[in-house]
């Protein structure tokens, strides 16, 4: 795995653990730095990566969402680690959540079942420490990089989580999808996850392509706006599957078992409990 430039300076490496993609937009006054990975010494890794790219200074961090594979390496790139910091920017409804996830429990529960993987996992664990963007994104938000390139932060709806983010790289035509995108594998339906939501949000972002948009997905290498709708395709199949079995009356945890579903249906039991709740 290196680095692929998917557009004119954007770029974009793909990650182990948990096959994340994470994403790199050069400006003429540094480096804009997408997602940082699972841990502070992946980071650094990250960091010495990003000198085969430039010599320039990461002077944005932008997390697409809250989850830990797209967070952990934040504090890298801000005071004491990196000076100057980077400012770091998120969605308000991820800071929000970050910031709530601090005192809760089920979030401590994950964070010791890691530790208790590897003894790699636990180093890891053990210099943790969460960074909370300081910077807030409300809807939109442009990023100016200098040179005349502008990188658009924009929310475009709820789908993987309520916070996600997308980057839009118009001089590039290129956009980073983060977890609302998947290619390496199907989209995650966490317990987080807005599933009756998700195929609107995907026909929001497909609204900012044209015919040659390159679209990089939270997980896996880029692709292009046929592969976007198909995978909207299916993530509306789940959510019409959800509402018919519950318009015939088949509860909750019968529907995995009754329905026709486009994934494995084991992978999406958060899907139909959080589908069946919206409803
Ligand atoms: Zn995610």
């Amino acid at each position: 795995m290196s680095w692929v430039e998917v557009g004119d300076r954007v770029f974009q490496r793909r990650y182990e653990p948990c096959d994340v993609t994470v994403s790199v937009v050069a400006g003429a006054d540094g480096l804009a730095l997408v997602d940082t990975r699972c841990s502070l010494a992946e980071a650094r890794e990250l960091r010495e990566h990003l000198r085969e790219i430039s010599a320039a200074p990461v002077r944005w961090v932008v997390n697409t969402h809250i989850h830990f594979d797209h967070v952990w390496g934040n504090a890298e790139f801000v005071a004491p680690r990196q000076t100057p910091p980077a400012q770091v920017w998120g969605s308000a409804e991820m800071i929000a959540a970050m910031r709530g996830a601090a005192r809760d429990p089920a979030a401590a529960e994950f964070k010791e079942y890691l530790a208790g993987q590897s003894e790699e996992w636990a180093a890891k664990l053990a210099e943790l420490e969460e960074y909370v963007p300081d910077h807030e994104v409300r809807g939109a938000h442009d990023l100016d990089l200098g040179g005349g390139r502008v990188v658009s932060l924009r929310q475009v709806g709820r789908g993987h989580t309520d916070g996600d983010m997308i980057l839009h790289v118009p001089d590039a035509d290129v956009l980073l999808m983060g977890d609302l995108l998947e290619q390496s594998g199907a989209p995650a339906f966490g317990p987080d996850s807005y599933p009756l939501e998700w195929a609107p949000t995907l026909d929001a972002a497909l609204t900012l392509s044209g015919p040659d948009t390159r679209f990089v997905p939270g997980h896996g290498d880029a692709t292009d706006a046929s592969f976007v709708r198909a995978q909207r395709d299916s993530i509306r199949a789940v959510a019409d599957q959800c509402a018919a079995l519950r318009a015939a009356g088949v509860p909750a945890d019968k529907a995995l078992a009754a329905g026709d579903w486009p994934y494995d249906p084991k992978h999406l039991e958060h899907a139909v409990a959080r589908a069946y709740a919206q409803l």
